[in-house]
């Protein structure tokens, strides 16, 4: 494996520090051969020197953004460090791409330690309810898993200047619940193609 903790695509750099999530969703990435052009599996999980190393100089790109095989807040500790120093050598903008359970599984807050350094957070929702989110993404932490995103979402808006929800157009996808689940939340709404190959 060549441990790639560092990717670019077009104008974006992206940061991989994990490989752990407490999800299995039909959609994900990692279970598609093609993923995103990087073997972006690790077999061990890189410090904040060794990602700020891999990053190096970041001063061209538009956006860093973590994100990887897994969820990057799982490692929270690792994010701030390399964000804090990202942001103090470059004062590029931050984004984190993130499935909203990281509290939930560690069972702590993470936002406060987010705010100041993260601009953009862009969540998965994936599913209007709890029921298609369970058959959508078979999180570990069960029934639990939607509220906690959910609470997780509403308080992502009092740290985080601009907060994105995601959902996934799965075959006979309506828009609609998902539309108006964001309008409540107050937050915006991204749907992005079903990719299954
Ligand atoms: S939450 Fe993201 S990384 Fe985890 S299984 Fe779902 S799509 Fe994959």
């Amino acid at each position: 494996m060549g441990n790639i903790f560092a990717y670019s695509i077009e104008d974006r750099l992206y940061l991989n520090i994990t490989n752990r999530c407490p999800n299995r969703c039909v959609f994900c990435i990692r279970h598609n051969e093609r993923g995103v052009g990087y073997d972006l599996w690790l077999d061990r999980e890189p410090s904040v020197e060794e990602v700020l190393a891999a990053a190096g100089d970041v001063s061209a790109y538009r956006e860093v953004v973590f994100c990887g095989y897994g969820e990057p807040l799982l490692r929270w500790e690792v994010v701030v460090g390399v964000a804090r120093a990202l942001k103090e050598r470059f004062g590029v903008p931050i984004r984190i791409n993130t499935n909203g359970l990281a509290e939930a599984v560690l069972g702590q807050p993470i936002l406060p330690h987010l705010a100041g350094l993260v601009d953009v957070i862009s969540i998965s929702l994936n599913a209007a309810d709890a029921a298609m989110y369970d058959r959508l993404c078979h999180s570990e932490l069960g029934p639990e898993a939607y509220p906690a995103l959910l609470r997780f979402i509403r308080d992502s808006k009092l740290y985080i200047p601009r907060v994105i929800v995601s959902v996934v157009a799965i075959p006979n996808f309506d828009p609609e619940p998902a539309r108006r689940l964001a309008r409540e939340l107050g937050v915006e709404l991204r749907i992005r193609p079903y990719q299954t190959e």
